[in-house]
């Protein structure tokens, strides 16, 4: 069983309406020892870092209030943009966060055959200078929004940008993530697929941390035990859960 959802948006992001409160309540329900707090952190003005206080104080009363019932960590997904890389690592500096993602939302819409291409591209420029991250969130997110989804992407024609990825991660002391939004939508799997997990276990991966990326409370946990299954199935044998920025090992 998956114990900790370290992907969870609440009203802080621009695209969530719900309390944090409500979030940790289904956390609670749903028999998780961890729920870390990740909203939406994007410059120049998308997100919550012009309320980072309110979010510290809210996480942190709740975080007393919860306490003998489930760890709340404070996290940040943070929108990878070259153009803000420095106001980004000030931010994070600054301020104490427990976690954060890293993840790539652009996307060049160019011609189809380029857009899995150019966003693979676009994640690895950004990583190779940018370090101040944890995991890198929902590595191939963009079959969301390319023009068929996932029905031209095959994970194979990207192995050697996506190996690049990975050293880079991997030598940073930094993971990934396994995000089950994708279970919520058309193409009904986890981001990243199957074979991109299987190439970072092989490249010496170790570090995944599980997140639902919910939005709302019926969404915390969502589809855990598929990736349970699917973490044993490659021959992992732990997640992480992360505190101080730090990742402890959870054996599943
Ligand atoms: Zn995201
Ligand atoms: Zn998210």
């Amino acid at each position: 069983m998956i114990l900790a959802d370290f992907h969870v948006h609440s009203n802080f992001s621009p695209d969530s309406k719900t309390n944090i409160y409500d979030q940790i309540i289904s956390a609670v329900d749903n028999n998780l020892k961890y729920i870390c707090l990740t909203d939406h952190v994007e410059f120049p003005d998308f997100g919550f870092q012009n309320y980072v206080q309110d979010y510290f104080k809210e996480l942190n009363d709740l975080k007393a209030e919860f306490k003998s019932k489930i760890n709340i960590l404070i996290g940040a997904e943070v929108s990878l943009d070259f153009r803000y890389h420095e106001q980004i690592s000030d931010f994070l500096q600054k301020h104490k966060f427990d976690f954060v993602i890293a993840s790539q939302h652009s996307i060049r819409f160019v011609p189809e055959q380029d857009v899995f291409y150019n966003y693979f591209e676009d994640m690895l420029k950004n990583i190779a200078v940018f370090t101040d991250y944890s995991v890198v969130g929902h590595l191939d997110y963009v079959i969301r929004y390319a023009p068929n989804q996932d029905k031209n992407f095959d994970p194979d024609d990207y192995f050697d940008l996506l190996t690049q990825i990975f050293k880079i991660i991997i030598k940073q002391n930094k993971g990934i993530e396994i995000n089950t939004s994708g279970f919520r939508r058309d193409f009904m799997r986890q981001h990243p697929h199957e074979k991109i997990l299987q190439l970072y276990k092989k490249l010496g991966g170790k570090i995944i941390t599980i997140g639902s990326d919910a939005h709302n409370p019926e969404h915390i946990a969502y589809e855990f035990n598929k990736v349970c299954d699917l973490l044993k199935k490659i021959g992992f044998d732990s997640y992480a859960v992360f505190q101080n920025r730090i990742p402890k090992f959870i054996k599943i």
